[in-house]
């Protein structure tokens, strides 16, 4: 592969999707009426969506060795994912998503993060190399805090510039993190999460977003839903509408943003055209059902859009 190179560093999972008429009540044993099975994990779908366009990535990540671990690398290798640095250990799972989904449409979750958590500093060290030579680095929250600084410190290093994409939310990051980024890009209520404030107007978007710039990231990108994105940075507050589409499935519609973003940025287009582009792929994935399974590959597009 010879695409724009591309490192992620985070969590890979596999979503264990019951389908149920109604939601099981504490203590109570029910038959769901159908099972699947997907990848997903932030960081290994930001990974997927950047391949699927042609880019040449790179995955840091870690897995148990177990059905999951073994299926996650070979989904990774079919799509010509670099698993050089995806590691494997013996004292945990691989992380896992047991969810129930009723005949509404609603759901019950639990994340079991599992081998992610025990990615290390000194993997994360290994993997120079494939930063350093990478067009941009992509991290997310799902992997402990200090590896994700040590991975933004050595792009930092490398002159290597960072997306970082801080879901799933919680307050009261360090502001090294914010420093290290030079895109801050979380959506709505990942934003209403870090600054305590309400991101239902455009001006609200726009102050909360202001305020995440000054923790001191270069520029933040606050994607909208079907609103698209608001692009904040030194010279102001930029909205850059999307065409609305009519969703289907929005599940993992930030990740397919934040993995074509990538792409886009490290082949070369600038910031506002990367954006652009990114919406439209993204607006594709809503289309779809399921995460990766919704992801575009690059000879399912309209050239126009690569
Ligand atoms: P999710 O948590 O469902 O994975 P998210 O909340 O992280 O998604 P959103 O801000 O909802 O992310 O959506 C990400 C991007 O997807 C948007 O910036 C936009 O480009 C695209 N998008 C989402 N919904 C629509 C829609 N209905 N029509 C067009 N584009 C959409």
């Amino acid at each position: 592969m010879t695409g724009p190179k591309i490192c992620v560093v985070g969590a890979c999972n596999i979503d264990l999707i019951s389908y149920v008429e109604r939601l099981p009540v504490l203590g109570e044993t029910l038959h769901g009426k159908k099972f699947s099975m997907g990848f997903g994990g932030k960081g290994a779908n930001q990974a997927v969506m950047a391949a699927k366009l042609g880019g040449e990535v790179a995955m840091v990540g870690k897995l148990g060795r177990d059905v999951f671990g073994e299926n996650t690398l070979a989904n990774f290798k079919k799509l010509g994912v670099n698993v050089s640095h995806v590691h494997f250990t013996e004292e945990a799972f691989s992380g896992v998503a047991p969810i129930a989904v009723d005949d509404n449409g609603a759901n019950s979750i639990i994340i079991v993060t599992g081998a992610s958590d025990l990615l290390s500093a000194e993997e994360i060290r290994a993997a120079e190399n494939a930063i350093a030579k990478s067009k941009v680095l992509v991290c997310q929250l799902e992997i402990p805090m200090e590896q994700n600084l040590e991975a933004l410190r050595i792009a930092r290093k490398n002159n290597v510039p960072t997306i970082f994409n801080p879901a799933p939310a919680r307050p009261g990051l360090p502001d090294e993190l914010y420093q290290l980024s030079d895109i801050f890009c979380p959506n709505e209520s990942e934003t209403e999460i870090l600054t305590g404030m309400p991101v239902e107007t455009m001006e609200q978007a726009e102050q909360a977003a202001k305020a995440l710039l000054e923790r001191g990231p270069k520029t933040v990108i606050l994607t909208l839903g079907e609103r698209g994105c608001l692009l904040v940075d030194a010279n102001g507050a930029r909205h850059i509408p999307t065409r609305k589409v009519e969703a289907i499935d929005t599940t993992g519609a930030g990740d397919c943003f934040v993995g074509s973003l990538a792409f886009f940025l490290a082949a070369g287009k600038s910031l506002e055209d990367a954006i652009n582009r990114a919406n439209k792929i993204a607006a594709v994935s809503v289309c779809g059902q399921g995460t990766q399974s919704s992801f575009p590959g690059a000879s399912e597009l309209d050239p126009e859009i690569l």
